[in-house]
């Protein structure tokens, strides 16, 4: 499978260490925290995802994916601030 980095351009999954799903939010307080820490979901289709650029660039990255069929929809840099 190939990643397209927004910094390096497509690369090899190799390359990449997968983090997870990208749409949970952390809570700012304790309500919500366990699920937020341990239940998610796991669902077949397109899925927003962080994935690090270990031996590259060395950004988080959040990549969007169809966990079917490993189609890769596109990428963007993951830095976004909590709300
Ligand atoms: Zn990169």
């Amino acid at each position: 499978m190939r990643i397209p980095c927004p910094y390096c351009g497509e690369r090899d999954v190799q390359e990449f260490v997968y983090r997870g799903d990208a749409s949970p939010v952390r809570p700012l307080g304790e309500d919500g925290f366990y699920e937020y820490v341990y239940l998610r979901r796991n669902s077949a289709g397109v899925m927003r995802e962080h994935w690090y650029h270990a031996q590259g660039c060395r950004n988080w990255i959040e990549v969007q994916r169809n966990t079917q069929t490993h189609e890769i929809l596109g990428s963007v840099f993951a830095r976004r601030v909590a709300l």
